[in-house]
């Protein structure tokens, strides 16, 4: 199984925000979705790819060489309770990849994060669950008209899968990137915090827009979604904050 090749685009090592404590995120390229504030065009495509600027985004390797890089925090994850993460792109669109490398950190008793947007049947993502400590679990949009419009796929295999997940006992981080004007809507904050009122072990993270990452748009020779939005300040993402915490789910926070 570690000699699978996958394609990454990134490794980092000593993230603080991707999961618990100090870990190295792996982001594995590939991705069907689209969103519309995507700060990672570079992931979306599954081959490596070159850039105007002669940069090269993504390179074949096997989780064996990954976990080698892995492996040299370890000390750092005993002390902070850290780990890895794998991320991407959507990282169960490599599947065989992912499931490896996450069953071969397991095997070696490293902490474990899935961050994915749960867009797979859930039979695979069933299957995972055994070597995954916390899913972190995008959640995006609760109208199916928005959510279709933003990010390019239907939401009711997310939605189901993130509800299975819960029923199972998962460990669950819901993350809910927030962009002002387009998914900050009363419906979309009332259902996160129905989730969290139903769910009370479920963490919250908002994730506000940003706007990080659009260099690589031109790097791409790609056009960047147009978007009637703002990047939000204090006062706006304390609001959010407010309405979840006052509608019952104290657990809401900054991610
Ligand atoms: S799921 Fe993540 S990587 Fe994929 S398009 Fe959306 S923001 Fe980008």
């Amino acid at each position: 199984m570690n000699d699978i090749v996958g394609i990454v685009f990134d490794l980092q090592r000593g993230a603080l925000h991707d999961g618990p404590g100090v870990r190295t995120v792996v982001f594995l390229k590939g991705c069907p979705l689209r969103c519309a504030w995507c700060h990672n065009p570079e992931s979306q495509a599954f081959a490596p790819e070159t850039g105007r600027s002669g940069k090269t985004y993504g390179w074949a390797t096997t989780v064996e060489e990954v976990m080698a890089v892995v492996r040299r925090d370890a000390r750092y994850y005993a002390e902070s309770g850290g780990g890895l993460t794998v991320s991407g792109g959507e990282p169960t669109a490599q599947y065989m990849f992912c499931a490896a490398l996450l069953a071969a950190a397991k095997a070696e008793n490293i902490h474990t994060c899935l961050d994915t947007c749960g867009a797979l049947d859930w039979p695979r993502l069933d299957a995972l669950r055994p070597d995954v400590d916390v899913f972190l679990y995008d959640y995006k949009a609760t109208d199916p008209a928005r959510h279709r419009a933003l990010t390019g796929i239907e939401p009711d295999l997310p939605f189901a899968n993130l509800a299975r997940l819960l029923e199972a006992g998962a460990s669950v981080r819901l993350r809910c990137p927030l962009v002002p004007g387009m998914n900050d809507d009363a419906e979309h904050l009332g259902a996160i915090a129905e989730l969290g009122r139903r769910w009370p072990k479920l963490a919250i993270e908002l994730m506000p827009y940003h706007e990080a990452g659009e260099a690589k748009y031109g790097d791409l020779g790609r056009p960047r979604p147009e978007l009637s939005t703002h990047v939000p300040g204090p006062a706006e993402i304390a609001a959010w904050l407010d309405s979840l915490h006052g509608a019952g789910a104290p657990q809401a926070a900054l991610g």
